[in-house]
């Protein structure tokens, strides 16, 4: 590894409370998690924090339960805990759809959801579905709760409204009338990151989400438009090539990723016809 071990610090809250006070009192300190992103960083050496909040025992934030409609999914829900769990295979399959293709199962044995949303990364799978799924972040602090819609929680490449002294507690899913449809395109089947990952709502309303094509994911608004109002599954490819604007790094290139992103459109249409 090639981060010193010696010089950093990792601060073991016992409850939710006494996290959020460690943030709050002893910050900047960066939540660790499944520590699946956070090790990558410290194996490399790009890590620039050097003090942590370990937040893995804190139960307060596991679990997954239905209650008035909405489907709530702590931040340590595991990739596992989701695959497994009826709730979401009923009520937002296209979440287990996401998590089945998320690493292999050392990944989705350890990743969080909220981990996955905190890090925010442009390719994380689960962002997708989140916003297509018309979500809301909860975020706690010492002194409040608050919940952002998925879609304003990203306010540019790997940045986001969550304070440092803020925890992403828990993930609400209202009810998503529709049929979902979820498709991820990597290298391989496993271990891969997205070239480009989509999720779509079929529905009056068509919902139409997208990763790995911008510096966050994207909500493709006028893309929904087109399909809303009866327009051709062409126009609204055309339109979705201007919603998006992917770049060439070491996965891919923008072209292929557009390319795709049109492809994809069109058999999320076809599937959920
Ligand atoms: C081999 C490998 C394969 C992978 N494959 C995929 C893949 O296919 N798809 C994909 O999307 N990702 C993939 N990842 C990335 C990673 O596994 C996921 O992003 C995972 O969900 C991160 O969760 P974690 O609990 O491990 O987060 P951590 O590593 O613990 O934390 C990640 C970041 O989020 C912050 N954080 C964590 N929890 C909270 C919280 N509750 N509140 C505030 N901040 C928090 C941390 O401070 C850190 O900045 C892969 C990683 C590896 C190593």
């Amino acid at each position: 590894m090639r981060t010193a071990v010696s010089p950093l610090v990792l601060l073991q809250p016992r409850s939710l409370r006494e996290a959020l006070r460690m943030l709050r009192e002893e910050g900047p300190l960066a939540p660790l998690a499944g520590c699946t992103d956070l090790y990558v960083g410290l194996n490399v050496g790009t890590l620039p924090g050097r003090r942590f909040l370990n937040i893995w025992g804190l139960d307060a934030l596991r679990g997954i339960d239905v209650g008035g409609g909405v489907l709530r999914i702590g931040a340590l829900t595991t990739y596992r805990e989701i695959i497994r769990s009826a709730d979401v295979r009923r009520r937002l399959p296209m979440l287990a759809a996401a998590a089945r293709e998320i690493g292999a199962v050392q990944i989705q044995n350890r990743g969080t959801i909220g981990g996955n949303i905190a890090n925010g990364s442009p390719a994380g799978d689960t962002l997708p579905v989140l916003a297509a799924a018309d979500a809301l972040v909860e975020l706690r602090s010492v002194e409040w709760t608050r919940k952002v819609p998925f879609t304003e929680f990203y306010t540019g490449y790997r940045a986001s409204v969550r304070r440092p002294d803020e925890l992403v507690t828990a993930i609400e899913v209202p009810r998503v009338e529709g049929r979902q449809w979820f498709r991820k395109v990597g290298t391989r089947a496993a271990q891969s990151i997205s070239k480009v990952v989509m999720a779509g709502v079929r529905a009056e309303r068509p919902r139409v989400a997208l990763g790995s094509v911008a510096p966050t994911v994207v909500r493709a608004r006028r893309t929904e438009d087109a399909l809303a109002s009866g327009g051709t599954l062409v126009e609204a490819q055309r339109i979705l090539q201007t919603e998006i604007s992917p770049i060439d790094d070491i996965r891919s290139t923008a072209a292929y990723r557009r390319e795709v992103a049109a492809r994809l459109l069109a058999k999320f249409w076809a599937d959920t016809r």
